[in-house]
């Protein structure tokens, strides 16, 4: 028999030793919470030698309050207090327990568990649960964000398609007369070739220049000169139908391309337009036209087709102007 901090103690059996290592911190404190008994795996824990005189000297600021306000009305309620989380003062780090109390003979009795384990894999499972929650979070952002930017492109591909037939048109118009320009002219007699040789129907250009127009610049002015080319233009579309293609060709020169017409039928439109220019009533000055004919024959090309045209032309200058010619 011996004496220790448990009281006597009977070497025989060792169980005051048991208890005194056991691994588990075990505490003995009064009523008013001060210390009686700690056994030994509670001071190396803490890293003391000998036991703090108050309950309080053990406990972080956080579980000192905690234990203040939790720990008197329920012990005095059930006798005793089951896995109370607390959070022990040591020299080097701070110590997480579980305790449990009883009360017994005036007295109550404590055993503390470590906590660090769970304590720490709970904060690693707290903070994976935060990121994951961020994650989510910005992935529902940079979808909102993505959607956004896809309406932007789908606004900026339509603008583009506009921007596309915008200039599409204006890489075929004539900025002057708003006539189509000699690149459209030339395209769309290629186009009337090839529908030509596949299905044998003619088809007919007509070359018109304005006689005399020096003189109208000379006179009026070379702005009154573009007045009257825009008028001139304006009429040539009224004489045509929808299916024919007027252009200019450059200065005073248009050219008329009449799909699935022969030279009878341009005979008779081209002296149409003659006429109507002619005859017609005009705001700033009066003009007349020469025009020359030509027909699609097999074998012809595009510049063949323009000579034709133009030997044509020359034709109705040479007889005096104001007169339609055929190649
Ligand atoms: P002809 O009957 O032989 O065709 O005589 P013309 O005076 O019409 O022919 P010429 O080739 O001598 O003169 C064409 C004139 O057309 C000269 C040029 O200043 C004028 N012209 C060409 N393009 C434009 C234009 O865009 N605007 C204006 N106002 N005049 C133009
Ligand atoms: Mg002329
Ligand atoms: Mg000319």
């Amino acid at each position: 028999m011996y004496t220790s901090i448990f009281g006597e103690v009977d070497e025989g059996i060792g169980m005051q030793e048991q208890l005194n290592l056991a691994p588990f911190g075990y505490l003995v404190m009064d009523k008013k919470w001060g210390i009686l008994v700690m056994n030994q795996t509670l001071l190396e824990w803490i890293g003391i030698e000998n036991a703090p005189a108050h309950m309080h000297d053990l406990l972080t600021i956080p579980s000192r309050i905690y234990f203040q306000t939790y720990f008197s009305p329920s012990i005095k309620m059930h006798g005793k207090i089951n896995e109370m989380y607390l959070t022990l003062k040591t020299k080097r780090e701070k110590i997480p327990v579980l305790m449990n109390t009883v009360e017994r003979n005036e007295r109550y009795e404590c055993v503390f568990v470590q906590m660090k384990v769970r304590d720490e894999y709970e904060n690693e499972l707290l903070l994976a649960k935060r990121n994951a929650e961020r994650v989510l979070q910005d992935t529902d952002k940079a979808y909102i964000k993505l959607q956004g930017l896809m309406k932007e492109v789908e606004g900026k591909q339509q603008e583009l398609l506009e921007l596309n037939t915008q200039l599409k048109e204006l890489a075929t118009t004539d900025p002057l007369t708003g006539l189509k320009n000699r690149r459209c002219l030339q395209e769309k007699i290629l186009e009337n070739i090839e529908v030509s040789k596949k299905d044998q129907s003619p088809f007919s250009l007509l070359l018109i220049d304005v006689d005399f127009f020096k003189r109208v610049n000379d006179t009026l002015g070379h702005p009154i000169g573009d007045a009257v080319l825009q008028e001139l233009s304006k009429k040539l579309l009224l004489e045509t139908r929808e299916q024919d293609l007027v252009a200019r060709m450059g200065g005073e020169e248009f050219m008329i391309v009449l799909p699935n017409t022969n030279k009878e039928h341009a005979l008779v439109i081209a002296e149409r337009i003659r006429l109507h220019i002619d005859m017609g009533s005009w705001k700033h000055a009066r003009i007349t036209v020469s025009i020359g004919i030509t027909t699609y024959e097999p074998d012809d090309n595009l510049s063949k087709l323009f000579s034709k045209a133009d030997e044509a032309l020359y034709q109705s200058k040479k007889s005096g102007r104001n007169c339609v010619s055929v190649s």
